[in-house]
């Protein structure tokens, strides 16, 4: 009971300190022994971290040296799925440390983002659950990613350009592997691009790969199952979940991603899709199940439909048009689909420049052109 007595007022006096120095609100799980010194340490070096504007492109000397210089960004969590960066949400939101773990000779940083209402209704909206692991580099702590430390049982294998990541029970289909890497050769060798390095981390579901990354719980965590996967473009790492070797829709943005910045996203899912598929179907599998479905709902616009499979317009029909694209005009019309912007007027300017279609009618063609492609 002492102890824990004397854990409340040390929680209490950081959080005053807290309050005094940072414009983000910290708090500490009263259940973390931060009696300990290496867990106070680290907990410390954490929120220093987090109040040190994280997102700018400095050497932070709170996290590892050596991570800085392999990856860009070097703090994978936050950059990874989010878009941005789930740190954008810092001044909005409240950071919970719900535990430190020690891991061999690290540690293991448990930290809920989250909201609640004002007026102390107890409703938590809990934005993400993240962990980030700390270790010691030249004699003290410095922050480092979990993913080598969560996947430092898994088997690593490597086939051409691609290292393959996966659980020690998942049985290497190496076939399936030169299949994939040579996959990425061709694709290179269409978009006349150097083949390049890529870390593939898969297994036989998302929210495996998804903690071993480091998200013990992530907004898009549960509900479906089915192959799936997210993608670090900057760094080359690939995430998937229900997934093998095989998985050549991430692969694709891996590569065509970064040459197209300000691509709208229907263009390089569509682009994606039409090249490697998505949800380990093929775009004439999402072409049909879709066409049934809108035959019999006239009422729905086709553009901005959610789709039947959770796979959204911007995948089928993306990919209808890319592939309407590539018939026409070949890869350049292609390449200048993806330069007209993200906004919605960039696509309804990029159809009308390329295939002569306005506004008012694209319902219209986008339905002929699909019963065309899903019943050939
Ligand atoms: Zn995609």
């Amino acid at each position: 009971m002492r102890h824990r007595i004397a854990i409340a007022l040390f929680l209490t006096s950081t959080s005053v300190l807290s309050a005094q120095q940072s414009r983000i609100r910290f708090e500490v799980s009263s259940i973390v022994d931060t009696s300990n010194s290496e867990i106070s340490q680290v907990i410390r070096l954490w929120e220093n971290y987090l109040n040190s504007k994280p997102d700018s492109s400095y050497i932070n000397p709170c996290w590892s040296e050596s991570e800085q210089l392999q990856y860009n960004p070097y703090d994978l969590v936050p950059h990874t799925w989010w878009g941005i960066s789930l740190y954008v949400w810092l001044p909005r939101c409240k950071t919970n440390v719900l535990s430190v773990s020690r891991i061999r000779d690290s540690f293991v940083i448990r930290t809920m983002f989250y909201n609640s209402t004002p007026k102390d209704s107890g409703k938590v909206n809990v934005i993400s659950i993240i962990q980030t692991g700390a270790r010691l580099e030249n004699g003290s702590y410095k922050l480092c990613n979990v993913l080598p430390i969560n996947t430092r049982y898994w088997k690593k294998e490597q086939v051409g350009s691609i290292k393959f990541v996966f659980p020690p029970d998942h049985q290497f289909n190496r076939k399936l592997a030169e299949r994939m890497s040579q996959f990425t050769d061709s694709l290179a060798a269409i978009w006349q691009m150097l083949v390049v390095p890529v870390d593939y981390y898969f297994a036989d579901d998302i929210d495996r790969v998804a903690k071993a990354l480091g998200f013990d719980y992530w907004p898009s965590e549960g509900n479906r199952s089915g192959p799936r996967g997210f993608v670090d473009s900057k760094n080359r790492i690939i995430y998937s979940g229900d997934s093998n070797e095989w998985y050549p829709h991430e692969f694709v943005h891996i590569y065509i991603n970064p040459l197209f910045p300000n691509a709208h996203s229907y263009f390089l899912e569509g682009y994606a899709t039409l090249v490697g598929g998505s949800g380990g179907q093929d775009l004439l599998w999402h072409l049909k199940r879709n066409y049934e479905y809108l035959k019999a709902h006239p009422e729905v616009d086709v553009l901005t439909f959610k789709g039947v499979d959770h796979w959204p317009a911007n995948y089928f029909i993306g990919a209808l048009l890319c592939k309407m694209a590539l018939e026409k005009g070949g890869l350049p019309t292609i390449r200048k689909l993806m330069t007209y912007g993200k906004e919605d007027d960039d696509l309804y300017r990029a159809i009308q420049e390329t295939f002569g279609v306005s506004k008012e009618d694209l319902d219209d063609f986008l339905r002929k052109k699909l019963a065309g492609y899903a019943t050939k």
